[in-house]
């Protein structure tokens, strides 16, 4: 096993949010050393804090709360559906104001203008979030059959596969460009950043201070 206790080890998401991500990072001096937009390695160095090497991990979103759940990572910035859906046995100190959207249940416009689904009726529900659909529709006592997808969930109900889709909508164009509408806006959603219990125990000299610099950041951004 790595000796992780001088390493600072962040898991960051690929994709749409780590453009809004660098700058948060750049504020608490957490640059790495490549761009990490653009390389194809999965860990990358960063600076050295007080003898700590801090390094990144460029993981997919939904693998952030995993690596930091199990210690591989002791930081991490996940999207708030994902840590709904997933429920990992981490801190969540800070909402970094990125990554807006909201999760939704949607659908045909003309089968959401006959109304939400009945108390006691049958639906098919596209999504990758299985559990927070299944705790929706169990709540409303409607019967959800769950069909996973990883991705597109907008294409089911076009093809008849689904009677309604849950998704994160951020400007509902996706949703708009194929006929669809919300029906019901489940939860708001924001990039949180993430931290393993135990990381948070025994580095929290350094933990402690990346929290603060992150917060002015996220103070920062949102006075300007
Ligand atoms: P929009 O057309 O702006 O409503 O974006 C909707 C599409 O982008 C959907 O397919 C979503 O899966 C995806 N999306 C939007 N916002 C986010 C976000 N913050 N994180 C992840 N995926 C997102």
């Amino acid at each position: 096993m790595p000796d992780n206790s001088r390493t600072l080890t962040i898991a960051l998401s690929k994709g749409r949010i780590l453009d809004d991500t660098l700058p948060l990072l750049e504020h608490a001096n957490l640059v790495p050393k490549e761009d990490v937009r653009k390389t194809r390695k999965l860990m990358v160095d960063g600076p050295t804090i007080n003898g700590t090497m801090v390094r990144f991990l460029i993981i997919r979103a939904a693998d952030v709360c995993t690596y930091v759940e199990r210690g591989a990572a002791d930081i991490g910035i996940s999207g708030r559906d994902l840590l709904l859906e997933h429920r990992p046995h981490v801190y969540e100190p800070l909402d970094l104001k990125i990554g807006v959207c909201r999760l939704c249940v949607c659908g045909p416009k003309e089968l959401v203008e006959k109304g939400a689904p009945k108390e006691g009726s049958r639906i098919r529900i596209a999504t990758k979030y299985d559990y927070l659909a299944e705790q929706h529709f169990l709540k409303l006592s409607v019967q959800a059959e769950i069909i996973h997808l990883y991705g597109s969930m907008e294409l089911a109900p076009l093809v008849g596969m689904a009677e309604r889709i849950i998704d994160v909508v951020e400007t509902g164009n996706t949703l708009r460009a194929n006929g669809l509408v919300e029906e019901t806006t489940m939860f708001d959603i924001s990039s949180r950043l993430i931290v393993n219990p135990a990381s948070f125990a025994t580095k929290k000299a350094l933990i402690q201070p990346i929290i603060e610099n992150l917060r002015e950041a996220v103070d920062r951004n949102s006075a300007s």
